[in-house]
């Protein structure tokens, strides 16, 4: 494995956390590191805070391939991508010095909108109706109309979305090991006239996924591409697929997926 030996931290600029991201650097510098203020120069990208500042970390330094990311919960709540807390010094210095760590490869997926714009998310896409009034999604698997949808919407996630908004919606957890992505229904109507399968299903890695929004005049949907809306107002078309871009984190002994799972819900 190349040195990696440039860091770029990723916090909300608050008050509480300046001080500690401070600590942070003055370890990062004692073990040989150096800091970077622009993400483009970084090799290890540290996010600090929660998930959500995870999903922001990588959303905002564009889902980089060379880089390595790290995340640091600032919470007492253990959270799921975050392998260290801000108080565990120790145990960051021996992530950092330890030339055999292993790397965790997350899959993530890629939402080409109206066959322009391409977002990324690692936890999910979302498309929901923006007002209260269901809406039409036609889907397609490999361009197969599959089922027409009526309701508030869908959640397409990755395998480590899984166990985020998907499963909410009684939606399966999912082994990030395997290369899919998930569908789940937000309110599905089900009767004579609108039929949907009614449970989340999982796609492999090799199909793409087509949701046309029925042009009824409830076609300004909202999307999210992980904790955020895309400004984009009217919608005609989501392409989804998995892709070979995957996120890079570090993993820690005794850390599996599994054991984070059952760390954080069991
Ligand atoms: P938020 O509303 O502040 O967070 C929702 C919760 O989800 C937080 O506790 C967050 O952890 C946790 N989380 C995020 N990604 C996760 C994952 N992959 N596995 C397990 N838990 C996860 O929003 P946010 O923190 O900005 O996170 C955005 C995510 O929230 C979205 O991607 C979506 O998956 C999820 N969400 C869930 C629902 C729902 O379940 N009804 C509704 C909307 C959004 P932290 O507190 O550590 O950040
Ligand atoms: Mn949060």
């Amino acid at each position: 494995m190349p040195e990696r030996r440039k860091i770029f931290f990723f916090y909300k600029q608050e008050e509480f956390l300046e001080n500690k991201v401070k600590n942070l650097q003055l370890l990062a510098e004692q073990s040989n590191f150096q800091i970077v203020t622009d993400f483009h120069q970084a090799n290890i990208i540290v996010s600090v805070g929660g998930d959500g500042t995870f999903l922001q970390a990588v959303q905002k330094t564009g889902f980089k391939e060379d880089c390595l990311y790290a995340g640091v919960s600032t919470e007492t709540t253990s959270s799921f991508y975050c392998d260290f807390h801000v108080d565990e010094t120790e145990k960051m210095v021996e992530a950092m010095t330890n030339e055999q760590i292993e790397v965790r490869r997350y899959p993530t997926i890629q939402v080409t909108v109206d066959g322009k714009s391409t977002f990324h998310c690692l936890n999910e896409c979302t498309i929901r109706s923006a007002i209260i009034k269901t809406f039409a999604i036609d889907v397609y698997i490999d361009g197969l109309h599959f089922e027409t949808f009526r309701g508030d919407g869908m959640i397409v996630s990755t395998p480590t979305g899984s166990t985020a908004y998907n499963k909410s919606v009684r939606g399966a957890v999912v082994d990030p090991m395997l290369p899919c992505f998930q569908v789940s229904e937000l309110a599905s109507i089900n009767n004579n006239n609108y039929r949907t399968l009614g449970s989340p299903f999982i796609l492999d890695g090799t199909r793409k996924l087509t949701l046309k929004v029925v042009q009824d005049g409830n076609d300004y949907p909202t999307i999210g591409i992980d904790n955020e809306a895309l400004s984009i107002r009217h919608v005609e078309k989501l392409d989804i697929e998995l892709t070979n871009q995957r996120i890079k984190t570090v993993k820690l002994k005794d850390n599996s997926f599994w054991e984070k799972v059952k760390r954080n819900f069991l």
